[in-house]
C-alpha cells in the first residue's frame, strides 16, 4: 500500500530528522515543514533583523490576510470571510458573544459532553458575563463516542440562540454531519458555530456549501502551522454587518493609524481582528497550506480512511484479542483521523511506547483521559508500515508488561 499511495511524496516535505521515531501525534502538534524553516530564518534575518520596521509596509501588515485566503480554501469558505488571529478559544469567545447578543429574547446556548474542554469553559464564561436567565445546555452522548441526531434534535429548540459543536470530536474523533446539523440549528432559528480544529486538514469541509454561520479553529494540528500558531474565524458573509464583535481593538478598527480617539469598526471580517499579529508565527503557517492545497484535501481524506480501516483492522487481529477496546467509530463516516484505542493501562503504554527501555523505534501517540491512547493519522507523512509497526509494538508492550517499568504520576502536558 506504501508504493501504491499517491501521496508518498508528500513526506519529503517535511523535516524528519529522527527516522527511529513513528509520529502519531499530528492531529495535537503537526510536522514541521522544510520550507517554514527556510520562511522563518528569512523573516528573523532579513525582514525582522535587516528591514526592521520597514517590513510592516513591505508584506508584514497584510500577512493575515494571505494566510487567510489559503485557509479559506481548505474550508469552503471565500477569502473575505476568513480572518487569521489570536487563540482559538479567543475567538469562540468573540463570536459566541456576538452571535448571542444578535439573537436578543433567545437565552440558551446548545453544545455537547464530547466537546474540548476550552471550548466548554469560553460559554460558561459567556453566560456568568451575560447573567442569571442565560444557560449552557449539552447534549448528551449515549455511548461515550458520538451523539445522535435524536439526542440533539431534543435539546436544540426555539429558544437556542447559538449552537457550538466541534466537527471531529477530541477525543473519540466523532465527525458530525455538518449538513444535517447545521440545517437542524436553522430550522429552530438558532445560529450555528463549528469548531474545526480536529477537522481542517483531516477531512474536507464545505463551510459555504453547507450554509454554516461561523466557525473557529487552530493551525497548529493537522495543519502543520507550529505551536501555538494563531487561529482563525470565519463568519458567513451575510451575518457580518449583523455582528458586533465584545473586543474593540485598532487592528479591527476601520483606519487603525489614523489614531482617531473613538472606535470605528472595520468592514467586512477585519472587524474581529483584537491587536498587533504575531507576524513570525503568522509566516510559519503558510508552508503548512501550501502542502496541503497541492496534496488536496480529497485525497487525503482518501488516504486518511484506508489508514484509519486499516489501524482498525490491525486492532481487531492484534489488540482486541488482549483487553483493547476501540474509542472510535468504526464507521468511516462518522469517523475524522485520528483513532483512540482504549486499555486500563493506557497511560503507561504510551509512557513505554514514547521512552522505550528494550525497543529500538519510538512511537508517539497521546494519552487522553481516562483510558485512551490516541493515535493520530496525519496521511501527508504517516506511512502504511508505521500504523503496522506501531500497532505491532503496542502489542509487545502489553503481552511483556513493559508498561509496568513505569510510574502513574502524569507529566504536565499528556
Ligand atoms: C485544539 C483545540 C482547541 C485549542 O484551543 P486553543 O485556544 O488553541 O488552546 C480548541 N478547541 C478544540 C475543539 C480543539 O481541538
Amino acid at each position: 500500500m506504501d508504493t501504491q499511495d499517491p501521496l508518498k511524496n508528500f513526506r519529503k516535505h517535511f523535516y524528519i530528522p529522527e527516522t527511529d521515531i513513528i509520529y502519531l501525534d499530528g492531529n495535537s502538534l503537526g510536522r514541521l515543514p522544510e520550507k517554514t524553516r527556510e520562511k522563518i530564518q528569512h523573516t528573523t534575518d532579513y525582514e525582522w533583523g535587516t528591514r526592521l520596521i520597514r517590513s510592516w509596509n513591505e508584506g508584514w501588515y497584510e500577512r493575515s490576510l494571505d494566510v487567510s485566503s489559503k485557509l479559506a480554501r481548505i474550508i469552503g469558505a471565500e477569502e473575505d470571510e476568513v480572518i487569521t488571529c489570536d487563540s482559538t478559544s479567543l475567538n469562540l469567545y468573540k463570536l459566541a458573544y456576538a452571535a448571542v447578543k444578535k439573537q436578543s429574547g433567545r437565552t440558551k446556548i446548545v453544545s455537547d459532553n464530547l466537546n474540548f474542554p476550552t471550548d466548554l469553559y469560553i460559554l460558561q464564561g459567556i453566560i456568568a458575563q451575560l447573567g442569571p436567565e442565560y444557560e449552557l445546555v449539552l447534549a448528551k452522548s449515549k455511548d461515550g463516542l458520538t451523539i445522535d441526531m435524536q439526542t440533539l434534535e431534543e435539546t436544540i429548540d426555539e429558544n437556542t440562540a447559538l449552537v457550538v459543536l466541534s466537527h471531529v470530536t477530541f477525543k473519540s474523533a466523532f465527525m458530525y454531519n455538518m449538513k444535517a446539523v447545521t440545517a437542524l440549528a436553522h430550522r429552530k432559528g438558532a445560529l450555528m458555530l463549528w469548531d474545526l480544529s480536529h477537522a481542517a486538514g483531516a477531512v474536507p469541509v464545505a463551510l459555504n456549501i453547507n450554509n454554516v454561520d461561523l466557525a473557529i479553529g487552530c493551525t497548529y494540528k493537522y495543519l502543520n502551522g507550529g505551536p501555538g500558531s494563531p487561529a482563525y474565524l470565519y463568519v458567513k458573509k451575510e451575518l457580518q454587518d449583523q455582528l458586533s464583535p465584545p473586543i474593540w481593538g485598532w487592528f479591527g478598527e476601520s483606519d487603525p493609524f489614523s489614531f482617531e480617539l473613538q472606535y470605528k469598526p472595520a468592514a467586512g471580517i477585519k472587524k474581529f481582528l483584537v491587536g498587533t499579529p504575531p507576524v513570525l508565527s503568522l509566516e510559519a503557517i503558510l508552508p503548512g497550506l501550501d502542502i496541503i492545497i497541492l496534496a488536496g484535501m480529497e485525497s487525503i481524506r482518501q488516504k486518511s480512511v484506508l489508514q484509519t480501516e486499516y489501524l482498525i483492522y490491525l486492532f481487531e487481529n492484534l489488540l482486541e484479542p488482549i483487553g483493547f477496546t476501540i474509542g472510535s467509530p468504526v464507521d468511516a463516516d462518522m469517523r475524522g483521523s485520528h483513532i483512540s484505542l482504549q486499555h486500563p493501562e493506557a497511560y503507561r503504554i504510551c509512557k513505554a511506547l514514547i521512552n522505550p527501555k528494550r525497543a529500538s523505534i519510538k512511537v508517539i501517540p497521546d494519552f487522553r483521559k481516562p483510558d485512551n491512547i490516541r493515535i493520530g493519522i496525519t496521511p501527508l507523512y504517516t506511512s502504511f508500515s508505521e500504523i503496522f509497526l506501531s500497532i505491532e509494538r503496542i502489542k509487545k508492550v502489553v503481552e511483556e508488561k513493559e508498561f509496568e517499568l513505569f510510574s502513574v504520576e502524569m507529566d504536565a502536558v499528556t
